[in-house]
């Protein structure tokens, strides 16, 4: 008998009852798009959510991270780790910019902020850093570097929607932060994305970016795209917030469950965070190491023969992809090489069972 497959997240899904109530406006104003009334609804409770100034609302993260790239007036190169999703390298190359790669620590898989200063050049325009696995940066230490070198910050924030410093709401720092809002994350709107900030000179620019550039009927001001939040995608985000927190919880209960019973394990590794770190708890990646029974890669195939579909969240390193490998060395930066080779995140959330999740550990045990 083969047991039900578990893959490494569930989107999630509010009762259908209260989209279908959410979405009734709809068919009664028939505005899909284009800055709706659910749009601004969405805008507003985010803004307070996330302890925000300004947010502008996208139709998926990557197009919100080109849009803050695109939207600065940067040239030349933007500091950044190879240990992300590819979006974040992509939305660099795409807005006519050149990356170059620094390392990160051992203990959260952050960037290495030790390692930034000597990356700096005369075409440093900015640095892009991610809250890996909603792991905040070094936000203080980014901070330092860039007032000294006068450089924009814009963090790639996609996984740590909800997650504070020391109370201060994550969005608080840097020129701009992302939060992506896909399906796979920990708050979805099925698609979506947002910028957050907090200079107010920001907004029309992306405002106008993310439709084209148009201002009114007879102005274009700049080269746009499309990359607007429509009104369904807001509903869901509505309904959503709503059970943000309930989700939370669900998954803090899974993460400690997880992390008590693996931590005493010899040759697996958990990120170390501050306790003056609010988390999300969106992922839960554990690195295997010399020390275990067997490497990464036996143990992922021993969880997918037993239909735990678990993912080598982040392998390969940007670095080592097709389109990037002849440009790039991913041996200078060797501990996102090391942990990407190490790495697997395994699955949660909030309606992982509890059966489940000892299965899972049983495995690894
Ligand atoms: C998901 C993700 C993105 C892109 O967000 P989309 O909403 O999928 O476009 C960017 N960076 C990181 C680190 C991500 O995980």
């Amino acid at each position: 008998m083969s047991e039900e497959k578990i893959y490494v997240t569930k989107s999630y899904l509010p009762p259908i009852d209260e989209y279908i109530n959410e979405i009734k406006i709809i068919w009664e104003n028939h505005w899909l798009t284009n800055q709706g009334i659910l749009h601004q609804r969405m805008a507003d409770f985010l803004k307070e959510y996330l302890g925000v100034k300004y947010i502008t609302l996208f139709t998926n993260g990557h197009l919100s991270l080109e849009a803050a790239l695109q939207s600065l007036n940067i040239s030349g190169e933007v500091i950044t780790t190879p240990f992300t999703f590819a979006s974040t390298t992509h939305s660099i190359i795409r807005s006519n910019l050149k990356p170059v790669f620094c390392d990160i620590n051992l203990n959260d898989y952050t960037i290495d902020t030790t390692k930034i200063e000597s990356l700096i050049t005369e075409k440093t325009s900015a640095i892009l850093p991610v809250h890996v696995y909603g792991n905040p940066c070094c936000v203080d230490e980014i901070e330092k570097i860039a007032q000294k070198y006068n450089l924009k910050v814009i963090y790639d924030a996609a996984h740590a929607f909800g997650v504070k410093i020391n109370n201060k709401p994550i969005g608080q720092f840097g020129d701009i932060s992302m939060f992506s809002f896909h399906a796979t994350k920990i708050f979805n709107t099925i698609e979506g994305g947002a910028l957050v900030y907090s200079d107010k000179i920001y907004e029309e620019k992306f405002n106008l970016i993310k439709n084209f550039g148009i201002l009114d009927e007879t102005h274009v001001k700049c080269v746009g795209f499309n990359a607007k939040m429509n009104e369904f995608q807001a509903a869901m985000g509505l309904c959503n917030l709503r059970h943000i927190e309930e989700e939370i919880n669900k998954r803090k209960f899974i993460y400690h469950t997880y992390y008590n019973m693996l931590k005493d394990i010899d040759g697996i590794k958990m990120p170390v965070t501050d306790s003056k770190i609010t988390k999300n708890y969106s992922y839960f990646p554990i690195v295997i190491t010399d020390d275990y029974k067997m490497d990464r890669d036996s143990l992922f195939d021993l969880m997918a023969k037993k239909n735990i579909f678990a993912r080598k969240y982040f392998y390969p390193l940007v670095t080592d992809f097709d389109c990037y490998k002849n440009y790039y060395d991913s041996n200078k930066t060797p501990n996102a090489k090391y942990i990407s080779e190490r790495v697997i995140c395994l699955p949660i959330y909030g309606s992982l069972n509890l059966e489940s999740v000892n299965r899972i550990i049983n495995i690894i045990q």
